[in-house]
């Protein structure tokens, strides 16, 4: 019941705190792991929205250059050049220009010459019809229009549609690993991307880019200058146009040379990315198929349908994506994984500490439990034990007492019981006086050189009477020389009185106790008390050494006792620098042996051994 209660206040105050506390760590330290995950995720898609930005800017710059050509090679009334030159006058001044075009507005083409080159033939023929207002084509301006317009044309004149707009259906060509909408969907207060804000999340890859369906005059307006991008049979075309403040009714176009405007951006872009990525990251411009056109790390390779985030580039290169891979992909995971593994083991270590520390503690509260259990046997054993010899003593002295025993032997009968059992009872109480001065440090010594056969010659004379009348066969087996020891008489014959005591007990029907004492040969002197009783029971061979343990108990056997008499043997045995041990003996019976170190022959009376002087001083 004790311990069912004492379990329950542990599981309550340890254990269960203890999980939650490790649960709590857990959770912090996957916490910490998404943290750093999508910090490395906001980084990256920063650096991808920046880079975007830059690639637009560096375009918008060349469309400005290209203004400022136009302005000087067309716009010079000074030197006035026919149209139909500039075409080649721009090549020759501008390498990005691929063909350059004049459209008037009221739709005649004046450049490129037809007959010229491939690029001005297959210029006119994708975009003569687009230009000259006689086609409806899907285009993407940097500009807001409509996102799409219905043709204005009669029926009879709509224009074959070169590129079908749901062949691409809008899609992006890669599917990022990480979304900056994915992470505003888990933390809804931060900023919202610069594009895909409004999406829901299953049109996550969906393209932000719109084409609208128009024609060239429709689409400059009343624009001076602008740039529109197209898709001709699954090719990009991009355009810079430009009407010079002197010959507004004419628009002066460049297609662009699209491998040199890459080539420009991708020298760019090692440089662009913060020396402190370097390392860790690749940026790839990717064109509407997902190949990678220029990259910040040459030779990198990588699935590069799949970046790690990505960001569209815009109208100016519509569906080409601006997108960052990591050097490392297996970093991050490796990262979470020996973040788990060490939580793992944290948490094994902790469960594994609170396991051995529970098991300590129940079985220290065992020992405890066990302890209170027997001290209040102790206390009965005692109290039983005081009784026993104080009736036999108050019976015979009062029968002596009264006179009424007139036979000497008689007398001498009862006296010698009567001296026998107070001999019990200071046996008794010296045994518990001692073990309390013991337990509180204070029993003290007084050592002596003194010859152990001696010692027990004496004590033995003072037992044998007692045990001879009690029917014993008591044999002394002592060695002729003395064996020289530096001990405490009262504390050794108490040993020895204890441990003839416990052989009468225990004996039995089996009257026979022997004492042999020798010199073991090897410094040591041994006493044995041997008897052939009861013995000790099997596994109780050590624990009969312990306090108030008791193998054969007052209930079972009848036999009274205090559970000390051993406890205390061995406590003086070792105040003497020696050991105390039991042996079942062979034949049946029990043999403690009382091992004591020898005194050197010559040694005076004050030469006790260190474990002795320690001893002395207690
Ligand atoms: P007790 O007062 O019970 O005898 P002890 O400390 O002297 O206490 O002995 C502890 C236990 O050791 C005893 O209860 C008994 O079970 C066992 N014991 C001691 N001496 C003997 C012996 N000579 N033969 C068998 N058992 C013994």
């Amino acid at each position: 019941m004790a311990m069912r209660k004492i379990a329950l206040v542990f599981v309550t105050a340890v254990i269960l705190p203890s999980l939650v506390l490790a649960w709590l760590a857990a959770r912090s330290i996957r916490d910490q792991q998404f943290l750093i995950e999508r910090q490395q995720s906001i980084i990256c898609q920063g650096l991808a929205d920046r880079l975007a930005a830059e690639v637009q800017a560096q375009i918008e710059a060349s469309r400005r250059a290209f203004t400022n050509r136009v302005e000087r090679l067309a716009g010079d009334p000074g030197s006035p050049s026919p149209p139909s030159s500039f075409d080649e006058r721009l090549r020759q001044d501008w390498p990005l220009a691929e063909v350059g075009f004049v459209v008037s507005l009221d739709g005649r083409i004046l450049a490129p010459e037809r007959s010229t080159r491939d690029e001005a033939r297959n210029f006119l023929e994708f975009n003569e019809r687009f230009l000259t207002g006689r086609e409806l084509v899907q285009v993407y301006a940097n500009k807001g229009l409509p996102p799409t317009q219905q043709p204005v044309l009669p029926a009879a004149q709509a224009p074959a549609n070169r590129y079908d707009p749901t062949a691409r259906a809008q899609q992006r060509s890669v599917l990022p690993q990480q979304s900056l909408q994915q992470l505003q969907i888990e933390e809804p207060s931060s900023q919202p991307g610069p594009q895909n804000a409004n999406a829901p999340p299953q049109l996550q890859n969906v393209s932000a880019l719109v084409p609208s369906t128009t024609e060239f005059r429709r689409l400059i307006g009343e624009d001076r200058s602008g740039m529109l991008a197209r898709f001709v049979e699954n090719r990009l075309f991009l355009l810079f146009w430009h009407r010079p403040a002197a010959r507004p009714e004419l628009a002066f176009g460049a297609q662009i040379n699209l491998p040199e405007l890459v080539r420009q951006v991708g020298d760019r872009l090692p440089g662009a990315v913060d020396p402190a990525l370097h390392n860790d990251v690749c940026v790839a411009l990717l064109d509407d198929n997902a190949r990678p056109m220029a990259l910040s790390r040459p030779g990198f390779q990588a699935v590069w349908k799949r970046p790690f985030v990505a960001t569209e580039i815009g109208e100016v290169l519509p569906h080409w994506e601006l997108a960052v891979y990591l050097a490392d992909p297996a970093k991050l995971t490796q990262a979470a994984r020996v973040t788990h593994l060490a939580l793992g083991l944290v948490l094994a270590v902790l469960v594994a500490a609170i396991g051995v520390g529970s098991w300590l503690i129940i079985a220290d509260l065992k020992r405890q439990v066990r302890l209170a259990a027997q001290k209040t046997d102790f206390v009965s054993n005692v109290s039983h034990e005081l009784k026993t010899p104080l009736t036999s003593i108050r019976m015979f002295s009062e029968l002596l007492a009264g006179g009424g025993v007139a036979e000497p032997d008689r007398q001498r009968l009862y006296l010698n019981i009567i001296a026998a059992e107070t001999a019990r009872l200071t046996r008794l109480i010296n045994n518990v006086l001692d073990f309390a001065r013991l337990q509180r440090g204070e029993r003290k010594y007084c050592f002596e050189r003194c010859d152990l056969a001696d010692l027990v010659r004496e004590t033995a004379a003072t037992s044998r009477l007692h045990l001879e009348r009690s029917g014993f066969h008591f044999d002394c087996d002592l060695p002729a020389s003395p064996l020289w020891v530096a001990a405490d008489r009262d504390a050794l014959a108490q040993v020895i009185l204890n441990l003839l005591s416990n052989a009468e007990k225990y004996s039995g029907d089996q009257k026979e106790i022997t004492l042999r004492l020798a010199d073991t040969g090897r410094g040591m002197a041994e006493l044995r008390v041997l008897d052939r009783g009861l013995g000790v029971p099997p596994g109780c061979e050590e624990k009969i050494f312990e306090q108030f343990f008791r193998a054969h108990d007052n209930l079972n056997s009848g036999i009274p006792g205090s559970g000390l008499g051993l406890t205390l043997a061995r406590e003086l045995a070792r105040a003497h620098g020696g050991e105390i041990t039991y042996t079942p003996r062979p034949g049946g019976g029990s043999c403690f042996a009382l091992r004591l170190p020898l005194a050197p022959a010559a040694a005076s009376a004050a030469g006790a051994p260190a474990p002795l002087a320690k001893a002395a001083a207690l």
